[in-house]
C-alpha cells in the first residue's frame, strides 16, 4: 500500500537548494494558514552542507509560510507517495516578511518596477542538465529524445499537471544533455517555477533510478549546463514595451535602458546569478554561454541576446521581442536572480547611464574584442558585489554579508582541488 503524501513546505537558499520541512497531508489547511518554523541560520548553508559564519547563529526563528499559488501536486507513483511542494516566504513569527527571504527580495524588486514605472516582467528561465549513465547519443537527436523514455514523456505530463506550462523538452548539444523550457509567465510565477523545475526533474529520475546533474560544467573540457533567463516587460494595459521596429535591432529606447543598467551592474551581478566556483569555468568565450559583457542581436555569446523573433503563422514579434540573460546557473538562487535583473534594469530606466552599443548579428571576433570581460572567478565576482554601492544597496546587510560568507566558504572548501575535481564536486551537489 502506497503511504499518505505528505505537504513539503520549502524555500530555496543562497546556494540555490530546496530546503524545507514536510508536514501530514491532514495538516494542510493549518499549514497554509500558519506556516511552518524555520531557522535564521538556514541562510548560511553552502552547497556542501556546511553553515558558513553568519549573524544569526544559534537563536532567532522564523516561519516558512506558504504560498498556495504555488502549490504542485507529485501524484503517487509505483508505490512511491505522492507530495504537495509549496513554495513559502520566510517571516518573522509574527508574519512579517523577513529582510533576508530571497522570494521577498524578488517580490519587492518587482513591486519597485511597478512603482516607479507602470511596468510588469514577463520571464522565462531556461534549465539545461546531464543525466547519469546513458548510452551514447549524438547531440540534438531524436535517439537521445527516445533514450530516456519514458522518463521524457513522464516528465512533460508532470510539468503540465503541475500547471508549470512546458514549452520544449529537447537532447541539447552536450554529452548527455537535455532542456527543458517554461512559457513566459509573471516575473515572480516564472522564479517560482525555476525552483520547482529543478527538482521536479530531478525527483522524477529518483523515481526511474537515474541520477541529473545541474551543475555549471560537469567536466571542464564538456558543455555547460546554463539556466538563461528571458525578460520582456509589459505596460498596465499588458503591451508589451521592449520592442519599436524603428530602432536599431528593433530594441525600444526603453528596453535600451533596461539593458544599459544591466550591462552597467554585470560583474556585480555575477556573484548572484552565476554563484558557484565552478561558475567560472563555463563562462568563458566559445562556450555559447557568455563570452564578455555585450548585448548583441541573437548571438549566443553575449550577456545579454536580443532574441528572435517570427512572423510565421501570424506571430507577432512585439509580443516574442525579450531580452536574454546568459549567464547565469542552476546554483543560483532563481528569486535573488530575478531580483537583480529587474533591479539592475531598473536603475537603467530611471538613472544616468550611457546607452548600450547594440553589436549587430554579424559582428566579428575581432570587433568583439575591447568588450568588458566577465569576473574571471567566484572571489572576483564576489569582490565586485561588495564595491558596487549600488547593487550592493539593494540588499539588507545580513542578507549579502550571508551570501558572501556562503560563497567564501564554497570557496574554501574547494580551494587547492584542480578543474576536474571541482566539476564533479559541484555535479554531485547540483
Ligand atoms: N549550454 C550553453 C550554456 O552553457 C547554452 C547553449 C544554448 O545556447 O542553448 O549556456
Ligand atoms: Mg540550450
Amino acid at each position: 500500500m502506497t503511504p499518505d503524501p505528505t505537504v513539503f513546505v520549502a524555500t530555496s537558499d543562497l546556494a540555490g537548494q530546496m530546503r524545507g520541512r514536510s508536514v501530514p497531508a491532514g495538516s494542510r489547511d493549518a499549514v497554509l494558514r500558519r506556516g511552518v518554523g524555520w531557522v535564521p541560520a538556514d541562510l548560511a548553508i553552502t552547497a556542501f552542507g556546511a553553515i558558513a559564519d553568519n549573524v544569526f547563529g544559534s537563536t532567532g526563528d522564523l516561519r516558512l509560510m506558504p504560498d498556495p499559488t504555488t502549490q504542485v501536486e507529485i501524484p503517487a507513483r509505483e508505490g512511491d507517495p505522492g507530495v504537495t511542494l509549496v513554495l513559502a516566504d520566510q517571516t518573522l513569527p509574527d508574519g512579517t516578511p523577513w529582510a533576508c527571504c530571497p522570494r521577498t527580495f524578488a517580490r519587492r524588486a518587482l513591486e519597485d518596477l511597478q512603482e516607479a514605472t507602470g511596468l510588469e516582467v514577463v520571464a522565462s528561465f531556461e534549465h539545461e542538465f546531464m543525466m547519469a549513465d546513458l548510452a551514447p547519443t549524438g547531440p540534438f537527436s531524436f535517439e537521445r529524445h527516445r533514450s530516456v523514455e519514458p522518463f521524457g514523456s513522464e516528465l512533460v505530463a508532470l510539468l503540465e499537471g503541475a500547471g508549470l506550462q512546458p514549452e520544449n523538452w529537447l537532447p541539447e548539444f552536450g554529452t548527455d544533455q537535455f532542456e527543458i523550457t517554461l512559457e513566459p509567465a509573471p516575473g515572480l510565477v516564472a522564479a517560482d517555477r525555476a525552483v520547482l523545475v529543478k527538482e521536479l526533474v530531478r525527483d522524477l529520475a529518483r523515481r526511474h533510478g537515474r541520477r541529473v546533474t545541474f551543475a555549471p560544467l560537469q567536466h571542464p573540457d564538456g558543455s555547460g549546463n546554463g539556466v538563461h533567463v528571458h525578460l520582456s516587460l509589459r505596460d498596465a494595459t499588458g503591451a508589451p514595451v521592449l520592442h519599436d521596429p524603428a530602432l536599431p535591432a528593433g530594441l525600444s529606447s526603453l528596453g535600451q535602458r533596461f539593458a544599459a543598467g544591466i550591462l552597467a551592474h554585470a560583474p556585480a551581478l555575477l556573484a548572484i546569478t552565476a554563484p558557484s566556483p565552478a561558475s567560472y569555468l563555463r563562462l568563458t568565450p566559445h562556450r555559447w554561454s557568455a563570452g564578455g559583457i555585450f548585448l548583441a542581436e541573437r548571438n549566443r555569446e553575449a550577456l545579454l541576446r536580443i532574441c528572435p523573433t517570427s512572423t510565421v503563422g501570424g506571430g507577432d514579434p512585439a509580443a516574442q521581442y525579450n531580452l536574454e540573460f546568459r549567464p547565469s546557473d542552476a546554483t543560483a538562487n532563481p528569486w535573488l536572480t530575478l531580483g537583480v535583473l529587474v533591479r539592475a534594469g531598473l536603475a537603467g530606466i530611471t538613472g544616468e547611464y550611457d546607452a548600450p552599443t547594440i553589436w549587430p548579428e554579424s559582428v566579428t571576433e575581432q570587433e568583439l574584442a575591447g568588450v568588458p570581460t566577465l569576473p574571471s572567478g567566484l572571489a572576483e565576482a564576489l569582490d565586485h558585489l561588495v564595491a558596487d554601492r549600488v547593487v550592493a544597496g539593494w540588499f539588507d546587510p545580513d542578507l549579502i554579508d550571508t551570501h558572501c560568507a556562503v560563497k567564501r566558504a564554497e570557496l574554501a572548501a574547494v580551494s587547492g582541488i584542480d578543474d576536474v575535481a571541482l566539476c564533479s564536486a559541484m555535479a554531485d551537489v547540483y
